[in-house]
């Protein structure tokens, strides 16, 4: 009797399983933004910051933008919301680079390095301040 043990097939990563529920969410997000505008349909949420106080915050604008940019309107978009788009492509750049490296087989193990927060956190801030003064009105949405 000399049979092989049945073969076990490894179940996916965890990190390839959260890739895909990812994938799946934004893929979703992108239709819902494409096929219903964010300025003339009302189940989007507005933002309770600009609500409470008036003030634009750093997201606000975003659904726009991104509808803007679905539709390959550019001016809009960094007119509605110029970090996210800046956020977006600096995004996708790094996912490329990622990509590239991995493929290479030289895979970085931060997709966002730690170091990173501070400055975007403050980047987010300056824009936030800016964005809301009458002389960088041209920033808000
Ligand atoms: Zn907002």
């Amino acid at each position: 009797m000399d049979s092989a043990p049945p073969k076990i097939s490894a179940p996916p990563s965890p990190g390839w399983v959260a890739g895909i529920i990812l994938a799946v969410t934004a893929l979703g997000v992108a239709g819902t933004i494409f096929f219903f505008n964010p300025a003339t349909q009302k189940f989007y949420p507005g933002c309770t910051f600009h609500k409470l106080t008036g003030l634009n915050c750093p997201g606000c604008g975003m659904t726009r933008a991104a509808y803007a940019l679905l539709h390959r309107q550019f001016t809009t978009a960094l007119r509605d919301n110029a970090l996210f788009v800046f956020a977006l492509a600096a995004l996708a750049i790094r996912g490329a680079w990622f990509a590239v490296k991995r493929f290479r087989g030289r895979p970085n193990r931060d997709f966002f390095p730690a170091k990173l927060l501070w400055p975007l956190l403050v980047g987010a801030l300056v824009f936030t301040v800016l964005r809301n003064l009458p002389a960088f009105a041209f920033l808000s949405p």
